[in-house]
C-alpha cells in the first residue's frame, strides 16, 4: 500500500522543483497577484485520514470548482429537470465560450461551462434574494467541508462583477432564448459570488468527500444526495471538468475533476479518496498545470483511477 503521508510530501517537494509553473490568471487584481510558487494537498481517504502538505490551509478562490456544489445544490431542487435547460456534452470550447450557443438555441452544452453554471445558479436563485441564494451555497458547502470558517472574498467577488463583461453577455444571450428566468444581473450576483467563495485545500478534500462516498460525507452517515446522482456529478467532472481539455485530463490523470482559474482542482477517487490540490499558474486550457501534474503522479503512485485497477 502507498504511503499516503510520504507521497503528498514527496509530489509537493518534485513541483517545488519545477520551474515552468504555467502562469496566473490576469483578468482580475486578486488573482494575478497571487505568487506563483504556492502550492498546496490535501489527500483525504475512505477511512477519514488527511494527509496534507505545503500551503494546504491557504486559502484561495475556488472559481469554477464552485460550479460542482452549485450543480448538486440545483439537482437537490428541481431534479432532472435541470436537463432541460443544460446539456450533458463535453464542449470543446472553453469555458466561457459562446458561439455554441447559438447554434444550441441557448442551451449550455453542460453545467461546467460558464453559461451551463450561470443557468445552475438562475436554478439556485429561484424564490431567494441572490444574497440569500449565495448564503444558501455558503451554508451547503461548510456543511459539507464541516467548517464554519469558509466564507466568500469580497474583493474578488467585486472583480468578478467588474470584469465579467463575457458573463455578462452569456447571460443575456440565455436570457433572450428563455433559459434565464431571472433579470441577468442578479443570476450573475449569485454566479460571482460563488466563483468568490474561498477555501484551502483541505477544506476542498474534505468538502468533495460526498463524491467519493457515495453521496454521504462518512460512510455510515446522513445521505446528502443519492448515490446515482453522486455516480452522475463524478461523471461529468470527468467528461465536462476541464473544459475542452477534459480528455487530456482523464488520459493523464484517469479521475474525475474539476479545476478553477484560480489554480484549485477537486479529484475524486470513487470509494478511495477525495484530493484537492492548489497551483495558480495555469495551462493554456486555463488548467492549473502543476496541479494537473500533481495529480498525475499521485494517480500513478496509488494506481487510483476509474478506468481499472492496478
Ligand atoms: N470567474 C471565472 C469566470 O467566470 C471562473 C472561470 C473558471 O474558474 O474556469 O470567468
Amino acid at each position: 500500500m502507498t504511503d499516503l503521508a510520504l507521497l503528498v510530501r514527496s509530489v509537493t517537494e518534485q513541483m517545488a522543483q519545477i520551474e515552468d509553473r504555467g502562469a496566473v490568471a490576469t483578468y482580475i487584481p486578486p488573482l494575478a497577484e497571487i505568487d506563483p510558487l504556492r502550492f498546496g494537498l490535501c489527500i483525504v481517504t475512505a477511512d477519514g485520514a488527511v494527509h496534507t502538505a505545503g500551503d494546504c490551509d491557504e486559502p484561495f478562490s475556488i472559481q469554477s470548482v464552485s460550479k460542482v456544489f452549485a450543480l448538486t445544490q440545483a439537482l437537490g431542487k428541481i431534479g432532472e429537470a435541470l436537463w432541460l435547460r443544460v446539456g450533458r456534452e463535453p464542449s470543446g470550447t472553453a469555458f466561457n465560450s459562446i458561439v455554441q450557443l447559438e447554434r444550441e438555441q441557448g442551451i449550455p452544452r453542460n453545467p461546467f461551462v460558464n453559461a451551463g453554471a450561470l443557468v445552475v445558479a438562475d436554478v439556485n436563485l429561484a424564490g431567494h434574494e441572490p444574497r440569500v441564494a449565495i448564503g444558501e451555497l455558503l451554508r451547503f458547502v461548510r456543511h459539507m467541508a464541516d467548517d464554519e470558517t469558509i466564507a466568500i472574498d469580497e474583493a474578488v467577488a467585486r472583480a468578478e462583477q467588474e470584469t465579467g463583461f463575457r458573463n455578462v453577455a452569456l447571460a443575456n444571450y440565455m436570457k433572450a432564448f428563455g433559459n434565464l428566468k431571472h433579470p441577468p444581473e442578479r443570476t450573475l450576483g449569485v454566479y460571482f459570488h460563488q466563483c468568490a467563495i474561498a477555501m484551502s485545500c483541505r477544506q476542498l478534500a474534505m468538502a468533495g468527500r460526498y463524491l467519493m462516498h457515495g453521496g454521504r460525507i462518512e460512510p455510515g452517515g446522513p445521505r446528502l444526495i443519492s448515490p446515482q446522482r453522486a455516480r452522475r456529478i463524478n461523471a461529468l467532472m470527468l467528461t465536462c471538468g476541464h473544459y475542452d481539455a477534459s480528455g487530456d485530463f482523464a488520459f493523464r490523470v484517469g479521475l474525475p475533476g474539476k479545476s478553477g482559474v484560480g489554480g484549485a482542482i477537486l479529484a475524486i477517487a470513487p470509494g478511495k479518496a477525495a484530493i484537492a490540490v492548489w497551483s495558480p499558474g495555469l495551462n493554456e486550457n486555463g488548467n492549473s498545470q502543476l496541479g494537473t501534474l500533481a495529480l498525475e503522479r499521485i494517480a500513478e503512485a496509488t494506481g487510483w483511477s476509474v478506468f481499472g485497477a492496478d
